[in-house]
């Protein structure tokens, strides 16, 4: 049986009786197969999966969705359940901010700042912010993100490794449709011809990603993105897995941000750079 918690007094009883393990998925619900996936991965190692579903306003911008991102929790809690998760937790505004909007908050740092956190200022701090309170309030021993968000990953991990949090961090792959869209919970927004348009994201990145030479994945990628007049490209980079400058062979990171119709999607695929007779330039990649 799946309970539904609504505050934190409640999480706190819950969590106190695990015996083992506490494993956290942090969603912000409208869940789909790629939020049942990052459960799924969890209930594979530890027996206790704790789900929180939380739309938190710090990190939309005053011009995002934040009022008509999807809330489905009736239909979340059936998806946890099937998926064997012990507990969802769903606070309100107050239960997470009993304070009001809180006045010590994180900074995101110098990776905070680039692609999406240029596009979105603030995003990173608000989405670090609650990721905090929420680690704490679970009392977390592992937690699992989605390559999906991979810049989030990226900065969850610095997180835990700059502020020594006790806490497991995994990354689990993006879950895509059978097309190749990355599953979104904002791909409910798309209209048929724009859903058929964003699957140019996708194509790009993985035509971009067949290609071993850091050039030719970024031209490859452009060219495909330009082919489709309806994806307005925010940005597309090429990066370390750590998201600085490219690694001159090696593993790297192919990034994409793009608004379809009123939509903002982003996508992200891992490559491996060959190693290229010409010197590297250690600028970071990126086009517009
Ligand atoms: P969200 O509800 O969009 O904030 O996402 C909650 C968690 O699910 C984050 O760790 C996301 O990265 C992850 N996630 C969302 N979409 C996908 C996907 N298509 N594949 C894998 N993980 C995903």
């Amino acid at each position: 049986m799946t309970s539904v918690i609504h505050t934190r007094a409640e999480l706190a009883a819950a969590v106190a009786a695990v015996p083992g393990e506490v494993a956290v998925v942090m969603t912000m619900g409208a869940l789909h197969e790629g939020h049942r996936t990052l459960m799924r991965t969890a209930r594979a190692r530890a027996p206790f999966v704790l789900v929180t579903i939380f739309v938190n306003p710090l990190q939309f911008g005053p011009n995002e969705d934040f009022e008509k991102y999807p809330r489905t929790l009736d239909a979340d809690v059936a998806a946890c359940a099937a998926e064997g998760v012990a507990v969802v937790f769903a606070p309100s505004r107050d239960e997470m901010y009993p304070g009001g909007a809180p006045q010590i908050t994180m900074d995101a740092g110098p990776v905070g700042g680039i692609l999406e956190g240029a596009s979105r200022p603030g995003h990173f701090a608000g989405m670090l912010t609650v990721v905090q309170k929420l680690l704490m309030l679970t009392r977390a021993d592992v937690a699992y993100f989605g390559e999906k968000d991979y810049q989030q990953l990226a900065l969850i991990r610095r997180l835990v490794r700059d502020l020594e949090l006790a806490v497991d961090i995994v990354g689990v792959p993006t879950v895509r449709e059978p097309d190749g869209l990355a599953m979104s919970s904002r791909n409910r927004y798309l209209s048929p011809a724009d859903r058929s348009a964003a699957l140019a994201l996708s194509r790009a990145l993985r035509l971009g990603a067949a290609s071993t030479d850091a050039e030719s994945a970024l031209a490859t990628a452009t060219k495909i993105l330009a082919e489709e007049p309806a994806v307005r490209v925010d940005y597309l980079a090429l990066t370390a897995p750590d998201l600085g400058p490219p690694p001159a062979s090696g593993p790297a990171r192919l990034l994409v941000a793009a608004r379809v119709g009123g939509t903002r999607l982003i996508d992200n695929v891992p490559l491996t750079l060959a190693p290229s007779d010409r010197l590297p330039d250690p600028r970071p990649r990126q086009r517009a």
